[in-house]
């Protein structure tokens, strides 16, 4: 059930960028383990 897949999603633990070990934002996944301030290409 829909239900279901939304507690999941809920129930995941957040990541940690690997570099500064801030919590990583959901949609940041494409960054992989790096949060999106190590990821800024300007850093
Ligand atoms: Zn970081």
């Amino acid at each position: 059930m829909m239900m279901n897949v939304m507690e999941f999603f809920k129930s995941l633990p957040k990541k940690k960028c690997t570099k500064c070990n801030n919590a990583i934002q959901e949609q940041a996944d494409c960054y992989g383990n790096i949060c999106e301030e190590c990821d800024h290409p300007a850093r």
